[in-house]
């Protein structure tokens, strides 16, 4: 059931990347496993998942405890305090929601406290909706010039969540207007930032996405199957 719909998924993504001339390895699938239970994630990772998504820390904890013997790779999606960061950082490869200078500094600190590099993206609000985290598209220079200075962060480049739309061509300028943010800031690599990587686009609108440069799309009910918040 879950290798189906993963190699669907797949297909989809190959084809999305390969019609805008890219290669299909140019874009990542971020497995989105928020509320499902470790065995289903177990499942999933057993059928060739390599990155899960998460978006709450105990939950993520307690899969992650469960299954770390696979070897998977985990990626934190969802808002992050600054009293879970050590939580964080001790489980994921990359925290895709970092936007403010608070929450980097504290992320940097615990990173330091394990000699890791922590890896992030900077979560950017294109829509200026105040139900979703991230900073202004105006406020990610300066959060870059701020972060610089902090040597266990290296940030790998931006993420967006768009309002949601049934048609996702709407989501689109969204996307681009990212991307086009990623190219004014440069890709040129710094002490500690190169922004390779463009996290954006979900189960309504990935194809969308990887058509203006996604490189990672984070992908739940496709996977999945419907999500059923307790
Ligand atoms: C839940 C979630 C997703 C996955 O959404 P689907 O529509 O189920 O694919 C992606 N990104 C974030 C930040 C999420 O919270």
């Amino acid at each position: 059931m879950i290798a189906n719909r993963l190699q669907q998924i797949r297909d989809r993504i190959a084809e999305a990347a390969l019609s805008v001339g890219r290669t299909s390895d140019s874009v990542r699938l971020v497995a989105v496993s928020k509320t499902m239970p470790a065995e289903r994630v177990r499942d999933a990772i057993q059928a060739g998942v390599t990155i899960l998504g998460e978006n709450y820390i105990q939950e993520a904890r307690e899969k992650f405890n469960a299954l770390y013997d696979l070897g998977a790779s985990w990626h934190f999606i969802g808002h992050l305090q600054s009293n879970k960061a050590k939580y964080a950082v001790r489980i994921f490869d990359l925290i895709h929601s970092v936007d403010s200078l608070k929450l980097a500094t504290v992320i940097n600190k615990e990173a330091a406290k394990r000699d890791k590099i922590q890896e992030i993206l900077i979560q950017v609000n294109l829509s200026g909706e105040a139900t979703k985290s991230g900073l202004s598209a105006d406020g990610v220079a300066p959060l870059l010039d701020a972060i610089g200075g902090l040597t266990h962060i290296r940030i790998r480049g931006l993420m967006t969540m768009p309002p949601f739309f049934d048609d996702p061509d709407r989501a689109r300028p969204f996307f681009e207007e990212l991307s086009a943010l990623r190219d004014r800031l440069g890709r040129q690599p710094t002490a500690n930032a190169d922004l390779t990587e463009l996290s954006m686009g979900m189960t309504g609108d990935f194809e969308v996405a990887i058509a203006a440069g996604a490189t990672l799309v984070r992908i739940g009910t496709a996977i999945f199957g419907e999500r059923h918040y307790p």
